[in-house]
């Protein structure tokens, strides 16, 4: 089996599919609110292809999701899902599926703080404090209402796929500057802590990132914050 066949659910892997270019951001279409998509529009060709390219897109890029807004669609359609990767083995397998419409009805008081980046934002990690678990309502690529309920990775990864539907971003959940780091200072730190050199992230100092994996599980301990503050 291809590793595109494990990683994406076989409905988002349309003939023809190509990668589209991601925008960054600055881009103004990364701060609008997405439009609601019509139940008839599934059915099309063009929603077909949008969505064959939207799982080429995130296969180039090594993600586990991506919104219709990323690549400059003004349409509520997510991508996302989560699989082990090399810096994070433990992590859970749900191959990538198509949610459409995706709306938050149930969150967890339980709340926990990780640190995340973002296609649209290379190079960046923002720490994010979001519930552990959610319940969403959407509709799937058949048109059909559908309800999930989701922990742990999987939930933050369609939080953070959520807010890009209503132009909400990584750095927009920092609460100071001291909480948008270098992907590389992290992944230098991190090095650091593996070869058991000297390093000043601490053990329980987890990173999550939501669109391309970093490592691993979220953090939620204050010390946490203090370790990976420049
Ligand atoms: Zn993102």
């Amino acid at each position: 089996m291809s590793r595109e066949a494990m990683r994406f659910d076989p409905s988002l892997l349309v003939e023809g599919r190509r990668r589209r270019p991601i925008l960054w951001l600055g881009h103004p279409a990364l701060r609008q609110t997405a439009r609601v998509v019509e139940p008839s529009q599934l059915k099309t060709d063009a929603f077909r292809r949008l969505i064959g390219d939207m799982a080429q897109t995130l296969e180039d890029e090594g993600g586990v999701g991506l919104a219709g807004p990323q690549i400059g669609v003004d349409q509520r359609v997510i991508l996302a899902g989560a699989f082990p990767s090399e810096r994070d083995p433990s992590r859970p397998n749900h191959p990538v599926r198509a949610f459409i419409n995706p709306v938050i009805v149930a969150r967890s008081s339980q709340v926990g703080a990780a640190y995340e980046g973002c296609l649209s934002i290379p190079g960046i990690l923002a720490r994010v404090v979001r519930p552990h678990a959610v319940e969403i309502e959407y509709l799937d690529l058949n048109a059909m209402p559908r309800r999930l309920r989701a922990e742990g990775f999987l939930a933050r990864v369609l939080q953070h796929e959520i807010d890009h539907l209503d132009g909400v971003l990584i750095v927009d959940h920092a609460r100071s500057f001291g909480e948008i780091v270098s992907l590389d200072w992290v992944l230098s730190q991190m090095r650091g802590a593996t070869s058991g050199g000297e390093s000043s992230l601490s053990t329980e100092t987890t990173t999550v990132s939501s669109e391309h994996g970093v490592s691993s599980s979220s953090a939620s301990s204050s010390a946490a914050t203090r370790a990976m503050s420049p």
